[in-house]
């Protein structure tokens, strides 16, 4: 390669909000088979809303807010913000303690409290009918967290994050490309797949724990070259071991450090425009 046809290609596309860091990341892209995609604020907006809660909404909101007040998880903001729109007043909390890919859990008024996923739930009995609740919601592409105190299930809190307007559109050329989509993300298989099916996404790889994610991006690399787009902490070691690590812009600053390719404008769209650049430079260059 050529550097003067690279730093072309590179220039023109910074240019359009698209940051290539070298010459061999761009290279790389043109080998690519499979894009693999997190989910919360990558192809989702990435603020995510509570919709419903089922409990008595007082008490599982107040025992929720003393919770995630120290968190600072996208569900938690959502879960705060709700609390703060309807008046809790937030609870004394101590020891509080986050659990990477579950939830939280602390001491809210002297109880043992969590909030968090069903992997947080082992000892814990849930009846049935709130069993098919949680499942209902989350064919509605809600993700579900449990509200518990001393290990007793007080309520359930929904809570949305719809795609970004393009990302359907964006998969759509990537497959059109002959590319395979993945989702990959630490959010509940039901809802995951709801996400996937409403942008198009191919495969889902759901219930990740974030120390897991790029053994699963090695694993997807058996097929080929794998671009990996990103935008959170955990999304950091599945950047820097995939053949393109791409960060959106709005990603947390270690994301963008291991970004090879960076999306300045944070639009989806902006992964098959690099594919693009990327082809017509090698092409130029041959
Ligand atoms: P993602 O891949 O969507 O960024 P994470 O690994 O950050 O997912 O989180 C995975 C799941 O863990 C969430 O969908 C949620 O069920 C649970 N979780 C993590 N942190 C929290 C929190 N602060 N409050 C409630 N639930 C949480
Ligand atoms: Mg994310």
């Amino acid at each position: 390669a050529t550097p003067t046809a690279l730093m072309v290609g590179t220039g023109r596309s910074a240019k359009m909000g698209i940051l290539i860091k070298n010459g061999e990341v761009l290279e790389a892209v043109n080998d690519v088979k499979t894009v693999v995609f997190d989910k919360t604020g990558t192809i989702t907006v990435g603020k995510p809303e509570v919709t419903d809660i089922v409990g008595d909404e007082k008490s599982v909101l107040t025992y929720a807010t003393g919770l995630e007040q120290s968190s600072e998880h996208p569900l938690a903001s959502a879960i705060v913000k709700k609390a703060e729109n309807e008046k809790i007043s937030v609870p004394k909390v101590s020891n509080f303690q986050a659990i990477e890919g579950k939830g939280v859990e602390a001491l809210v008024d002297g109880k043992k409290a969590f909030v968090g996923n069903d992997k947080l739930l082992a000892d814990v009995e849930i009846d049935d009918k709130l069993k098919q609740q949680v499942i209902e919601l989350q064919e509605q592409a809600k993700t579900v967290v449990f509200v518990g105190v001393e290990n007793k299930v007080v309520g359930l809190i929904a809570i949305q994050d719809a795609p970004k307007d393009t990302s359907r559109e964006a998969i759509a050329d990537l497959k059109a490309r002959g590319l395979k989509t993945v989702m990959l993300t630490g959010d509940n298989q039901l809802v995951a797949e709801a996400i996937a099916e409403q942008v198009g996404i191919d495969q889902v790889i759901a219930d990740v724990l974030p120390s897991d994610k790029a053994d699963h991006v090695k694993a997807l690399q058996q097929d080929g070259k794998v671009a990996f787009v990103g935008d959170g902490i955990n999304d950091a070691p599945a950047l820097t071991v995939a053949d393109v690590g791409i960060a959106m812009g709005s990603g947390t600053d270690i994301a963008i450090e291991s970004g090879g390719i960076v999306l300045v404008k944070n639009d989806l769209r902006d992964v098959d425009k690099a594919l693009a650049l990327s082809k017509k430079t090698f092409n130029r260059i041959k």
